[in-house]
């Protein structure tokens, strides 16, 4: 029988309130089912906001120090059952095991990073008009925050989010996506391990239908922290503008390299498979278009197929694997219908397109990685996002024509640009409607002490990660001290 796990509470396991669980299943093998997760209502996140809210005055008083010690030893602890937390990562969401290696390790260098960043100044001394003034700025936590996450990278995003809205002072509920409820649990027995205060840390598992409106809503609730898919995060958007909170979204992306005729060819169509292929497409920064211009483009798709046939598909569980099982059933039928899509509207696959069939892909989520030319740049799978293993490969007459063709979707997260040529490079960096640019590299990749986010519909609020995540999760207090009254 399948082991049941709680919500942390207060620092406390619980059972939510309806006495209801849901499954989380492996999806290289939907056999193998990982657990069974508390279907939590809207009294359980209450209970869950009000715990932080009760405790966020005094750890706002903890000195910023000891705030970032937790997260040092959380690191430590970390460090040291890497391999239980990897393998967690691999059966509950299908990656590769050694990306969940890394991504484990991302988490380290971000708690890292954020425990250290509890001794930094949080404020400045301005001079004032008046000799007698003291004029200083400080940086106060804004007090409970909900941080909702995907399923995608289930220990490095809400790590990402915690560790910044931690040792900044503030209090938190994660509710993790239903997918990756123990990679969760596990990060809940992370911070029980270092006795992070009781209420500091919550976590409610349940599904975003039946609890996200109460995190967004609660009048306790001083600001949202969300990263998934853009409709969801638009909603939240307007549900939080109307009560005057605080939000922060991070959304999807139809991510595009541009291939310019001097670029080492090779090299690009190694990065671009690499990028569009690598856990199947379900990166948020994953490559979904190649734009290539003038003459090399027969050349350039010969070996980007070729590259993508060679790719071997499996279980992440096995080293060798690069194409690993998408997240669900339903992600799976998605990406074949935006495939079909593909097709109808006078597309050609040149590689995969199917799903594969015996063992051991006939017991999970497998999708073959799919390479597609001829669609029209502005046609539904060439414009929106798949997350899956599909690579669009579209023509452009110039760099000014790839250029325009990289700007005309919605999304702008992520995005490259081959080229030996430094004036194209300077000008892609300038004009690219994206929030990271990658010059000869992979648009997946991001290093954790540096800013992230994207523009237009892929991003709303401020940046995450690095120095940049102190504006979202403090505001600026502006202080007057008259010492001559004193
Ligand atoms: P999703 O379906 O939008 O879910 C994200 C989170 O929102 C989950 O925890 C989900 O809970 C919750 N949710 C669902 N309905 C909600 C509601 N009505 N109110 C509040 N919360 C609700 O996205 P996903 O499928 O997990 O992740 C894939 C998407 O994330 C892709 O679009 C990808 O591009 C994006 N992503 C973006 C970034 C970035 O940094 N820009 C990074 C990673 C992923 P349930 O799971 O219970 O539904």
């Amino acid at each position: 029988m399948a082991e049941r796990y709680q919500n942390y509470v207060n620092g406390g396991w619980t059972d939510a309130t309806s006495g209801d669980v849901s499954t989380s299943t492996n999806p290289a093998d939907l056999s193998d089912v990982v657990g069974e997760f508390q279907a939590s209502n809207i009294a359980d996140v209450e209970a869950a906001i009000t715990a932080a809210h009760d405790v966020k005055e005094s750890w706002r008083r903890t000195s910023s120090l000891a705030r970032g010690g937790y997260l040092l030893k959380a690191a430590s602890y970390l460090e040291a059952n890497v391999e239980e937390y990897a393998q967690a990562v691999t059966r509950e969401s299908g990656k590769a095991i050694l990306e969940s290696r890394g991504e484990v390790g991302r988490a380290i260098a971000l708690l890292q990073y954020y425990g250290v960043e509890g001794s930094n100044p949080v404020g400045t001394v301005v001079p004032s008009v008046n000799p007698n003034i003291l004029l200083y700025t400080n940086r106060m936590p804004l007090g409970v925050v909900s941080l909702i996450t995907p399923w995608n990278f289930p220990i490095a995003i809400p790590i990402w989010k915690m560790a910044p809205a931690l040792v900044y002072g503030n209090t938190i509920v994660l509710k993790p996506a239903s997918a990756t409820p123990h990679v969760a649990t596990l990060i809940a027995r992370m911070w029980e391990a270092v006795d992070l205060p009781a209420g500091v840390f919550n976590l409610v598992t349940g599904s975003g239908g039946a609890v996200g409106n109460e995190l967004i809503t609660n009048s306790k609730v001083a600001a949202i922290s969300f990263t998934g898919s853009t409709r969801i995060g638009m909603n939240i958007a307007s549900e939080a503008a109307q009560r005057g909170k605080r939000y922060q979204l991070e959304m999807g992306g139809k991510n595009p390299v541009i291939v310019l005729p001097d670029a080492d060819l090779e090299q690009a169509a190694e990065i671009t498979v690499s990028g569009a292929m690598k856990y199947s497409g379900q990166k948020c920064t994953a490559t979904s278009r190649a734009i290539v211009v003038g003459n090399i483009m027969e050349e350039f798709t010969n070996l980007v197929v070729e590259k993508t046939n060679a790719l071997k598909i499996g279980p992440g569980s096995d080293p060798e694997s690069i194409i690993v099982p998408v997240i669900d059933q339903a992600s799976k039928d998605n990406i074949t219908s935006m495939i079909a899509r593909g097709v109808a509207d006078g597309g050609s696959v040149l590689a995969g397109g199917g799903v594969p069939s015996g063992s051991p892909f006939d017991k999970g989520t497998f999708v073959q990685p799919t390479v597609i030319n001829n669609v029209a740049t502005d046609a539904y799978v060439a414009c929106e996002e798949i997350f899956g293993p599909v690579l669009s490969i579209l023509p452009a007459s110039d760099a000014e024509d790839a250029l325009n063709i990289a700007n005309s979707v919605e999304y702008g997260l992520s995005a490259g640009i081959f080229t030996k040529d430094l004036n194209s490079v300077l000008d892609f960096a300038d004009r690219i409607e994206s929030g990271v640019v990658k010059i000869n590299g992979e648009t997946a990749g991001l290093e954790p002490q540096v800013p992230f986010g994207g523009m237009k519909a892929s991003s709303s609020g401020d940046r995450e990660q690095g120095k940049a995540a102190i504006e979202f999760f403090t505001q600026t207090k502006t202080i007057y001290v008259d010492r001559s009254a004193t």
